[in-house]
């Protein structure tokens, strides 16, 4: 048998150990040990771990790499970052929002993050930002898959234009209905925001995907209004909350009966750790609240619960790397999500449960499936996320489109290893 690529020697998330993956016409056709053939090229992993690609589901691509413009967060707020989004807005320009579009982008294949949702503000009545994503999502589709959501910044109702930019985005070609019921003017604009963006959704047949509850407010309960829409409309699986920060400060009784209604309607969570670990509790003195959905108590419920970066170098949030690991490394860390178990639960939430809420189709590593797939150094998805490990080869449609050098540290330490692995720190040389 001849194959395209074989790799050879591979870890899989599943704890499949020296699998070998051949590919051949951009899929994958066998996923098993011992591979008979040749192919036009072969990676020997090395007991490293071969993944499905990462997926970023809760991003703001027309913001990203803006930080410092026009000035920085000084509260470092989220009201303050929605204020100088808004300073900022006037101020875009399609071409430098693609420009910043496009560099993210590579830093993204990079990182082996091929799969990427945006949200697109639709509050600037030029329809900058999604002119220029859509323009993004067209121009990097061989090697990156991007999915839009039109997201009234400003709130639907209470920004004026908000409703008819949704709609003029939605029909030039935006993929997921967005919103922001926390930031409407009252509890009831929000409720009846959540219940109009649902049924647009429903009559287009679209996704959709709101900011919901991204406050320390305990009686923000837009997620169950979202649920209850889910549920009357028949829109099971196909609505995501995103944040639901709020949840974090409920009291458990309100929460015994929520959590379970979130269950029975399907809907996607999406916490965003790296973000609201530092934009929640600001208004608390001591002890200060973290500001996270529940997550384990979620996905005891069988809830998808699928991680996102939200932002990175913008007016929210002034780090960031594109890094799906980090976004886990600090899921664990905040949720206290430190079992093996839940280790291995947070790198499927930067990968497979984000597959299923995004509806990428040819997900995985499986005979039929894209060959699309990531190179890690590092033995197991454990080890992943604990050493953020790098991303030695990343392959696309059965090609390589970006590869990064193992690092090593060379040492001159008596009687001590001549170079060490920073990623693992196990000796790689003998002491000369
Ligand atoms: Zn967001």
């Amino acid at each position: 048998m001849s194959f395209d690529l074989i790799v050879r020697h591979a870890n899989l998330a599943d704890d499949r150990t020296d699998i070998d993956i051949a590919v051949s016409g951009g899929k994958i056709v066998a996923v098993e040990r011992n591979i008979e053939g040749e192919a036009g090229r072969v990676i020997d992993a090395g007991g490293r771990l071969v993944s499905a690609p990462f997926i970023d589901i809760h991003f703001h691509m027309d913001a990203t790499l803006s930080l410092g413009t026009p000035r920085l967060n000084r509260s470092g707020t989220l009201l303050e970052g929605i204020q100088l989004w808004g300073e900022l807005k006037p101020l875009l320009t399609k071409e430098a929002v693609i420009e910043r579009a496009l560099k993210y982008c590579d830093l993204a294949v990079a990182q082996g993050l091929l799969a990427v949702r945006s949200h697109v503000d639709v509050c600037d009545d030029r329809l900058v930002g999604v002119e220029a994503l859509l323009e993004v999502k067209d121009l990097v589709k061989d090697y990156l898959d991007l999915q839009l959501v039109a997201f009234p910044q400003d709130g639907f109702y209470r920004s004026p234009t908000a409703a008819k930019n949704l709609i003029r985005s939605l029909d030039m070609g935006v993929d997921v209905v967005g919103g922001i019921p926390h930031f409407e003017r009252t509890m009831e604009d929000g409720r009846l925001s959540v219940k109009a963006l649902c049924e647009i959704a429903a009559e287009r047949g679209l996704l959709v995907d709101l900011h919901c509850d991204e406050t320390d407010d305990p009686l923000s309960r837009h997620i169950e209004t979202l649920a209850y829409e889910t549920q009357r409309l028949g829109l099971q699986g196909r609505v995501a909350g995103s944040h639901l920060t709020s949840m974090h400060s409920m009291d458990n009784y309100y929460a015994s009966k929520l959590l379970p209604l979130i269950a029975e309607a399907d809907i996607q969570c999406i916490p965003n750790p790296l973000a609201n670990i530092v934009l929640q509790g600001r208004h608390d003195t001591y002890p200060k609240r973290r500001g996270m959905m529940r997550v384990p108590e979620l996905m005891a419920l069988g809830v998808n619960v699928a991680l996102g970066q939200d932002s990175c170098m913008d007016p929210w949030y002034s780090f960031g790397n594109a890094d799906m690991l980090e976004v886990a490394h600090m899921a664990v860390h905040t949720g206290h999500m430190t079992s093996r178990d839940a280790v291995k639960a947070c790198f499927q939430a930067v990968t497979t449960n984000p597959a299923k809420t995004f509806g990428l189709e040819g997900y995985g590593i499986a005979p039929g499936c894209n060959a699309d797939f990531v190179l890690i150094e590092a033995r197991d998805a454990i080890e992943a996320v604990r050493l953020k490990a790098g991303r030695l080869a990343v392959v696309r449609r059965g090609k390589v489109i970006s590869e990064t050098a193992p690092r090593t540290a060379s040492l001159t330490l008596a009687g001590r290893p001549a170079s060490i692995d920073p990623w693992t720190y196990a000796p790689v040389e003998a002491a000369g």
